[in-house]
């Protein structure tokens, strides 16, 4: 059943799209940035509950992350921007739409670094500290693996250290806090980034709203993506170039004023970007330019 919370200072009327992102940490800062790479702006009031953009018809709230799933389940906020990590955490009753191509991280086990790590079955036995005992014990369960799970809310990282445990299951990005913990990573559980999630009964207007803001950070995501590239070829060598050149269409081909030579202008998917380059040089293309995207709609 959809309910809302009466006494929330969070519920506020009208039509406008409830957004609510991590009010401090890791994914405040490229959430902000994601909507203003949108369009949206909502540079004044990050420091309150909730500010309002002045552009698009959304309010956006600033929680707890680990509070946003919940939220987002009460229909309190209509979306959220949270780390998939999380989602999976809390089982909320809520729809992931897209996955946002930031706050990336892994939910890793980590072991003593002396320790001779020969598989999951390692673990048997063992007492695991973390902060995502629900995680964990599916992917124990999945595992065949029976060991105790200590949960606990922070510096997971210290624990086997301390005696309190004899291995861990944490997020990683780098790595270097288990290094300098002694710990090394051996096996990885869950790889995750910041997702969109949102409600399961909103009207058709918050979905239509929803759609116009998913169109938009779509674009933003294929923009960063790909980029933009610029050559000059001799026009006996054209065919060859151009065949180099996935692009969204077909590479735009004008005259340069030397007889004999073109520019050519394309886009070209960042996976595929540095052995294209390469072809493209070996097959005679000079003065290549790459430049970024801003957006892009196809
Ligand atoms: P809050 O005060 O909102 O509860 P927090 O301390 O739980 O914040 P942060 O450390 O800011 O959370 O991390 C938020 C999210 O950032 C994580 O849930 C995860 O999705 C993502 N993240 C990306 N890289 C890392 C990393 N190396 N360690 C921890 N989280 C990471
Ligand atoms: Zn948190």
């Amino acid at each position: 059943m959809k309910e809302t919370n009466t006494n929330s200072p969070l519920v506020a009327g009208g039509d406008k799209l409830k957004l609510a992102i991590q009010k401090s940490g890791r994914l405040h800062d490229d959430s902000i940035r994601l909507l203003k790479e949108c369009g949206i702006d909502i540079s004044n009031g990050v420091n309150k509950l909730k500010a309002e953009a002045s552009n698009f018809p959304i309010e956006v709230y600033f929680l707890r992350d680990d509070d946003i799933p919940q939220y987002v389940e009460d229909a309190v906020a209509d979306i959220g921007f949270v780390g998939e990590n999380v989602v999976y955490e809390k089982k909320k009753k809520v729809t992931v739409t897209e996955k946002l191509g930031f706050g990336k991280c892994r939910l890793s086990i980590a072991v003593r670094k002396n320790e001779e790590y020969t598989g999951v079955q390692f673990l048997a036995g063992k007492k695991i500290a973390t902060s995502y005992p629900v995680i964990l014990k599916d992917y124990l369960k999945k595992n065949n693996v029976q060991a105790e799970i200590h949960e606990i809310s922070g510096s997971v990282e210290i624990a086997p250290g301390i005696g309190l445990a004899d291995a861990i299951c944490d997020l990683v990005s780098s790595g270097s806090t288990l290094f300098m913990n002694g710990l090394k990573e051996s096996e990885s559980i869950l790889q995750s980034q910041a997702v969109m999630i949102q409600n399961k009964n909103l009207s058709a207007e918050k979905q239509q709203l929803i759609n116009r803001l998913l169109f938009r950070i779509q674009s933003v995501k294929k923009a960063k993506n790909n980029k933009y590239i610029l050559l000059n070829a001799p026009n006996n060598k054209l065919a060859e170039i151009i065949g180099l050149l996935p692009g969204m269409k077909s590479p735009t081909v004008l005259p340069l004023a030397e007889e004999g030579w073109s520019s050519v202008h394309s886009v070209l998917n960042e996976n595929d970007f540095w052995e294209i380059i390469e072809q493209l040089k070996a097959a005679g293309a000079q003065g290549i330019l790459v430049v970024p995207i801003e957006k892009m709609i196809v």
